[in-house]
């Protein structure tokens, strides 16, 4: 009824002969474990004696084997099973941690099933214990087999090889002991790996991360900022990555771009070729140079003007330089205290019909900040001047050929004001530049692209530094504000010629026509992948006017988290809209079939990427009101970019949309109250959007407000009811989303102080480790709103901070006397 002792010994051994065989498996298998790993210990690895100690002496024992290529083998067995009172320790020696917080241990080992042993059970155990010590013993776990391993047949009997891994952190000190308890068992330990994991060198959008090791709590992630590469330079915000304790980078923020003079080719930057040049950073390639022009040496930034060929220092790059301009002297006619009229000669032998003038003026020395009007006539009067003071004007004559060069200066002043009036005058411009500033802060200031006042045929435009500037803060134009909307279309998209693309598949169906995708490959850039949008065939004049409004709105933006137009074929048929390509598709269809995928940190990371779109958005002063995650796209890097402004005005290619009592078409469950009752559509609604857009994040793509009715949601929040945090939903994020549904549109998060927050919860991912209350999710019930102020706010701000905010610090006195010193005064203040 005993089973003698030997007979266990040589179970364990035959067991290990068997395993040699598969020694050469389990080496490959560790060729992909060694990538993003660092070994401390590998007990198969050690060609000599190991040094571990047993106490007692008869407890555990190494059993001295050789693989097939003659490399000792250190397995370490005990089978103590049939006798009382087993307590035998294996003390590894000391292992050092270089510099790791948190490591990795990973036991192979076989456990005999005490049922299978002849003779009964005994005092047979089926765990062993693991322990460590850094200054003292500390019990890490008890191990006990896990059935689910590599099944092994030795003649009657199924032996399991089991694979358990534990880990340990925070260490604090620069090594420590492990040890293996036995209580009783039949064990053989195969192998011992202590291990941590890092995030490995990485070259992502042009910036080199280092190696790192990861911090010692469990969720931690350490924030990395990248290097940018030779020739490059931060685009926006300096690149920053993640290390998580497994070894993986996440959430990548800010890029590097190649500087001016160089481009991007197979991640480093190479200089623009002679005759190409790049001027701008947000720029992806070099270009080659306008016409009329020239870039004689490699790595130009711009491209000079021929001999004979013209252009001015304000001109966009990628103006061709023309002959001089035939308008050659302005005159002065009825000079004012703020006006100033001129007129000028219709040029003798102009190159085309001419279409309009640009006169271009500005303050004498003070040539950093011009104005242009147009002009169909050969006069016109300048108004809004500054009494007294030099101004110095300039004309140009377009064509079709495009626009002349600039005549030379003219100097003319304007009358003098009275001591009294000029006072006067002073009260009223420093009274209308802050009911402007008011205006704008508030929002109401909603086209930037201002009609001036003389003339409908004259358009106003001011320029800072060469870019278009508004007095307010918006530089979005509404394409409505051209009279012919090709112009617009042209004013913001580049032609591309048919033939540089390739259709390759159909990856959806759009309002106007199929989606398909292809590769685009315009002549001196590298090839890439682009989304294609085709108007299908028998379109209306009107249809063709709405499908290529999203181009001309599209192509005025330009960042990481907005699609990027690429073009638009006009020229023939079908009309095209050629955007880069999103491998993964829209937002909502992703989720759903990525279910409980992600991590927080990854989720987190979308709607980081989102808001900072948005944000972008509405310093543009774009509104976006269609903002859900059906129109935000998804590609291969994780990276969420904002689509869909196609109709976003009147939103009738969306199947979300429902007709209002007003007549407006409203997608109800993604849109603010007060844009649903009086279409008061602002970025404050766009922020409340942007929370259903978390909600549905968070809940991996669930339909808001499930199959309610659109009457019910409509209801329902006006009744202060909301949405219930999603499953596992971190309380940091729902409080956000929470506050995004404020009813009081003053009192939502600004969009950049929700990239502020969330910038914070990714840096400390232990802010994400409360989940919302359960009672919160018990059902699809909606929950009674409570706010939470978000700790990014600005909100409590004074009369004097704010102002101080907008750069206007220096009238705080001036609203003091005026009585108002309160931002709820402010607010009240009329325009009179
Ligand atoms: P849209 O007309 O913009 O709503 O596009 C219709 C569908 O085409 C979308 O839901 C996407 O699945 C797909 N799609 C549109 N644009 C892109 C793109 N740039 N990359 C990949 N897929 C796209």
């Amino acid at each position: 009824s005993r089973v003698p002792f030997s007979l266990l010994h040589l179970w364990v051994l035959h067991f290990w002969i068997v395993l040699i065989g598969c020694s050469s498996i389990l080496k490959t298998v560790s060729v992909f474990l060694i990538l993003s790993t660092v070994n401390l210990l590998d007990s198969r690895s050690v060609m000599g004696d190991l040094g571990w100690v047993a106490y007692p002496k008869n407890g555990w024992e190494e059993i001295g084997e050789v693989d097939e290529d003659y490399a000792p083998i250190h397995t370490y067995q005990v089978c103590r099973v049939m006798e009382q009172n087993q307590n035998n320790w294996l003390h590894t020696n000391w292992i050092l941690t270089e510099g790791a917080q948190r490591v990795f241990i990973e036991l192979k080992f076989t456990l005999r099933d005490c049922n299978s042993l002849p003779g009964g059970v005994g005092t047979c155990k089926e765990t062993f214990n693991m322990a460590m010590k850094e200054s003292r013993y500390i019990k890490i776990d008890t191990i006990a087999a896990d059935e689910s391993f590599t099944e092994l047949d030795l003649g009657d009997r199924v032996m399991k090889l089991n694979t358990e891994v534990r880990d340990l952190g925070p260490l604090t000190h620069k090594g420590f002991y492990l040890a293996f308890q036995d209580l009783g068992a039949c064990i053989a330990l195969v192998s011992v790996r202590v291990f941590y994991k890092r995030c490995p060198f990485l070259v992502k959008s042009l910036a080199e991360f280092q190696d790192t090791i990861p911090g010692s709590e469990a969720s931690q992630l350490v924030e990395v900022v990248g290097r940018c590469v030779n020739n490059s330079l931060p685009l926006y915000e300096p690149p920053r990555m993640h290390c998580s304790t497994e070894g993986e980078w996440l959430v990548p923020i800010g890029k590097c771009v190649c500087q001016t003079g160089f481009e991007e080719i197979n991640g480093s930057c190479q200089v623009c070729k002679v005759g190409f040049y790049r001027s701008l950073l947000e720029s992806l390639a070099c270009s080659k140079c306008p016409p009329h022009s020239m870039a004689r040496q490699a790595g130009s930034t711009a491209c000079s003007c021929e001999d004979g060929y013209y252009k001015i220092d304000s001109d966009p790059p990628n103006m061709a330089c023309t002959p001089p301009s035939p308008v050659s002297v302005v005159r002065k006619g009825l000079t004012g205290k703020s006006s100033i009229a001129l007129s000028w000669a219709e040029p003798d032998r102009p190159n085309g019909i001419i279409l309009e003038y640009e006169i271009k003026y500005f303050e004498k020395e003070q040539d950093s900040s011009y104005t242009i009007i147009k002009s169909k006539e050969t006069e016109m009067e300048v108004e809004g001047l500054k009494p007294s003071s030099v101004y110095i004007f300039q004309v140009r004559a377009r064509t079709s050929a495009g626009y002349g060069a600039f005549s030379r200066r003219f100097e003319f002043q304007t009358s003098p004001y009275s001591t009294s009036e000029r006072a006067q005058a002073w009260i009223v411009a420093v009274a209308i530049t802050l009911a402007l500033v008011l205006l704008a802060v508030v929002g109401f200031l909603r086209c930037g692209y201002s009609k001036a006042k003389q003339d409908p045929e004259e358009e106003k435009m001011h320029f800072h530094n060469g870019h278009i500037k508004f007095p307010g803060v918006r530089t979005y134009i509404d394409p409505l504000t051209y009279e012919d909307p090709n112009q617009a279309v042209h004013e913001f998209a580049q032609e591309i010629d048919v033939s540089f693309i390739s259709i390759e598949r159909i990856i959806g169906a759009g309002e106007f026509g199929e989606v398909c995708s292809g590769p685009l490959r315009l002549p001196g850039k590298r090839e890439i992948q682009v989304a294609i949008k085709t108007l299908k065939a028998g379109y209306t004049e009107q249809q063709r006017r709405d499908f290529l409004w999203e181009a001309s709105i599209m192509g005025q933006f330009n960042h990481p988290n907005i699609i990027r137009l690429e073009g638009v074929v006009t020229k023939s048929k079908p009309v095209m809209i050629i955007t880069e390509y999103m491998e993964n598709g829209s937002l909502d269809t992703f989720l759903k079939k990525n279910d409980a995928q992600f991590t927080v940190i990854q989720l987190v990371g979308m709607l980081r990427g989102i808001a900072s779109g948005m944000r972008y958005l509405s310093d543009m002063g774009y509104v976006h009101r269609d903002l859900a995650a059906r129109n935000i796209l998804v590609n291969s890097n994780l990276v969420c970019k904002v689509s869909d402004f196609g109709l976003s005005r009147v939103l009738e290619d969306d199947p979300e949309a429902a007709y209002t009592t007003r007549g407006g078409k409203i997608p109800i469950r993604w849109t603010a109250p007060e844009a649903i009752a009086y279409r008061k559509f602002t970025s404050a609604s766009d922020v409340w959007s942007y929370g259903i857009v978390m909600w549905e994040v968070m809940s991996y793509g669930e339909r808001p407000y499930w199959e309610m009715s659109n009457q019910d949601v409509i209801k329902a929040v006006e009744e202060s009811y909301r949405l219930p945090g999603p499953m596992d939903c971190p309380e940091a994020l729902y409080h956000l989303m929470m506050d995004c549904w404020q009813r009081e549109r003053s009192n939502r998060p600004k969009f950049d102080e929700i990239v502020c927050l969330l910038d914070k919860l990714i840096r400390n991912p232990s802010s994400l480790k409360k989940l919302v209350n359960s009672s919160h999710r018990v059902s699809n019930l909606l929950v009674e709103h409570a706010s939470v102020e978000g700790s990014c706010s600005t909100r409590s701000q004074n009369v004097g901070e704010w102002l101080d905010s907008i750069k206007m610090g220096r009238y705080t006195e001036l609203f003091m006397e005026g009585g108002y010193s309160s931002l709820e005064t402010v607010a009240q203040m009329t325009s009179e």
